[in-house]
């Protein structure tokens, strides 16, 4: 039977991530346990690293808000509800999203240096595209509530926009950017930490599925997988939306994790249509490396449901072609949905449970798994080491979701608006 310091299960970009950076110092056996399951998030993502927008609300919340604004003017709505205002993240995930933005230069660096794999890491930005009153309301709402990250906004005026982005519609009247905010390529960042971590000495059992694990009292001891069970002395729950059922196995406890579906269109490969990327009321654009360009995303809770809904994707499809008119002679490549895992108060789950040995999450990064990859890898890699964290996990910590006496107090579902 084969023996592990530490087995990770799950092998997206957060579980391939944590190998990564625990194997850098190639002092520890480690085996990393995959099984592509149907609606695997890192697989679906678009690869922005948006740590300003996605904490400042850009995408879904800007469309619930433009709809309150307008029932708000046809005297539909009389009051003005709490979802009226951007919905900004805590400070917590705030610092932890700039964190990890952070690491990008020097990683993708340190990763084609030193192991020949290139994750496309571009500085992009994201410009807020403003085309009404409802727009400009809502970007000035999302400048008034982080005051001491003024330096990262620039306001954009009409000319200097069509200027930079000459294919959008002349109906846009400016933009509120993130200098922030870039991307990557979302295959290849997980492609580039599992090749990472494979020369750096982690085995790696792919196509092979985590089917149980064992415990000696309230110590981890081994996993169970089709491929035969793994001793180790420390199992991370990197699992994605599935993550419940490894933690249910090891310790006996619920874990709110639960998956947010999203769906997204993508082009064939197209000449450079978009100089950075964009995000709008209707939905966000990115050209990749490849020159497809990418619009998403639907935040639904429909379970492990991964088929698309053609309304759906009408719907962003109209939204992308009001920003790129050039689009309607474009063909669509392909379709797909991907299970963000959620949590209910949209943060991660990381570090240990209470009264249990040998056990750690990593799961729960909802919609910004890609740009928090980096930060959770580097936090894993020193919470198994036993040393002080480079960030605060204690807002991320399991015992966020207990009461006094120890009961879940978390529902199953996303606490803000979706
Ligand atoms: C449409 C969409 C767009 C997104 N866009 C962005 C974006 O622009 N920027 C951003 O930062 N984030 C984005 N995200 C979020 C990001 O993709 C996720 O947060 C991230 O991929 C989560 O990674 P993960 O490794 O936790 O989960 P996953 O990628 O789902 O990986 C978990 C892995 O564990 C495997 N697994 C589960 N159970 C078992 C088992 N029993 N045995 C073996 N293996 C198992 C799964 O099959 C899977 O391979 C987006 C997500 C979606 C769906």
């Amino acid at each position: 039977m084969k023996s592990y310091d530490i087995v990770i299960c799950g092998g997206g970009v957060i579980g391939s991530s944590i190998a990564y950076f625990l194997s850098r110092d190639r002092d520890l056996n480690i085996a990393l346990v995959d099984y592509k399951k149907k609606g695997n998030a890192s697989r679906a993502s678009a690869g922005g690293l948006w740590p300003m927008g996605e904490s400042t609300g850009l995408g879904c919340g800007v469309i619930l808000f433009k709809t309150l604004s307008k029932q708000m003017s046809e005297g539909v709505l009389t009051s003005a509800p709490a979802e009226m205002k951007p919905h900004i993240m805590p400070p917590a995930f705030f610092e932890m999203a700039m964190q990890s933005n952070s690491m990008y230069p020097w990683l993708s660096q340190e990763l084609l240096d030193k192991h020949n794999v290139d994750m496309k890491f571009e500085k992009t930005g994201l410009k807020f595209i403003i085309y009404d009153e409802y727009d400009r309301l809502y970007a000035q709402h999302i400048a008034n509530a982080v005051p001491d990250r003024q330096h990262h906004i620039r306001w954009i005026d009409k000319q200097e926009l069509l200027e930079q982005e000459p294919h959008l519609s002349s109906r846009a009247l400016g933009a509120m950017e993130f200098d922030t905010d870039h991307q990557i390529n979302p295959y290849r960042l997980n492609e580039a930490y599992v090749e990472g971590a494979r020369q750096n000495g982690v085995d790696l059992f792919l196509n092979t599925e985590v089917t149980g694990i064992e415990r000696s009292g309230n110590r981890v001891v081994a996993v169970n997988t089709s491929m035969g069970t793994l001793r180790c002395n420390m199992v991370i729950n990197a699992a994605g939306s599935w993550a419940e059922k490894i933690c249910q196995w090891a310790t006996g406890m619920p874990l709110p994790v639960f998956p947010v579906k999203g769906q997204v269109i993508v082009s064939e490969r197209l000449p450079k249509l978009l100089n950075g990327c964009i995000t709008t009321s209707d939905c966000y654009i990115a050209q990749k490396d490849n020159g497809e360009i990418l619009i998403g995303s639907t935040t639904e809770e429909k379970g492990y449901d991964t088929t698309n809904d053609v309304r759906l994707l009408r719907q962003l499809a109209l939204g992308a072609q009001k920003s790129l008119p050039i689009l309607k002679t474009m063909n669509i490549k392909r379709c797909w949905t991907g299970l963000r895992p959620g949590s209910p108060d949209e943060l991660p789950i990381l570090g240990p449970m209470p009264g249990i040995e040998g056990y750690l999450n990593a799961c729960g990064h909802f919609r910004t798994g890609m740009l928090t990859s980096a930060i959770t890898g580097q936090l894993l890699n020193e919470v198994a080491r036993g040393k002080p964290t480079s960030l605060d996990i204690s807002p991320f910590l399991y015992q966020r979701f207990l009461s006094d006496c120890g009961e879940m107090v978390a529902s199953y579902h996303l606490e803000a608006s979706l």
